[in-house]
């Protein structure tokens, strides 16, 4: 297992991130090593208060620099708005750093480091009520058995159910109606589900 500090050593002399091309290959999650790293970009003023987590105090924006590194830890359930259309439940711990840009409309960068997931270790797709956080609905994807590879096609197949069934959109506790979830590779989803992308 690599340090971080040997893992960020490793991202500068394999990626260059001055070079949209070589951006471009880690849109998704791109293995190096024992680690998938992914990179996004958009404007800086989105990535201030994009991140959002549940805790005992139900859906929160952590408090944190929102530029600089953060750890959502294994367990956790985060959303980042308009980014992907569901709560993703990592069982591996994920690393985020985050540049910003000088202006609010400047590209930020952030990288997303994680190890890859291990035998047993799982990615879930999550729906909460967004009045009440009742757990509307759980896909539970066995990622480290099956591979990251699999990861998007879990996703996707997630998305699809939850869609597809009004009756887990609508909240049993209190009646709330849920949007549509949506994929995070805008031409994978219907219209529908991408003007869900800007309602959450
Ligand atoms: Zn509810």
């Amino acid at each position: 297992m690599q340090s971080l500090a040997e893992l960020a050593l490793k991202m500068h002399e394999s990626v260059d991130l001055t070079d949209e091309r070589e951006v471009k290959k880690f849109i998704g999650f791109t293995q190096v090593g024992e680690n998938l790293i992914g990179v996004r970009r958009r404007a800086t003023r989105l990535m201030e208060e994009d991140a959002l987590e549940i805790g005992p105090g139900g859906i929160v924006t952590p408090r944190r620099d929102p530029f600089g590194l953060y750890i959502i830890y294994g367990g956790t359930p985060h959303h980042t708005c308009n980014l992907f259309g569901y709560w993703h439940i990592n069982d591996v711990d994920e690393v985020y750093i985050t540049v910003g840009g000088k202006n609010p409309d400047d590209e930020a960068t952030r990288l997303i480091l994680m190890r890859y997931p291990k035998s047993g270790e799982r990615d879930m797709f999550a729906w909460y009520c967004r009045e009440c956080v009742a757990l509307l609905h759980c896909f539970v994807h066995e990622t480290g058995s099956l591979g990251f590879e699999t990861f998007w096609k879990a996703e996707s197949e997630a998305v699809r159910i939850f869609n597809s069934d009004a009756t887990l959109r609508r909240c049993k506790n209190c009646g709330a109606e849920h949007p549509l979830g949506y994929r995070f590779m805008a031409n994978k989803n219907s219209v529908e589900e991408e003007a869900a992308r800007r309602i959450w």
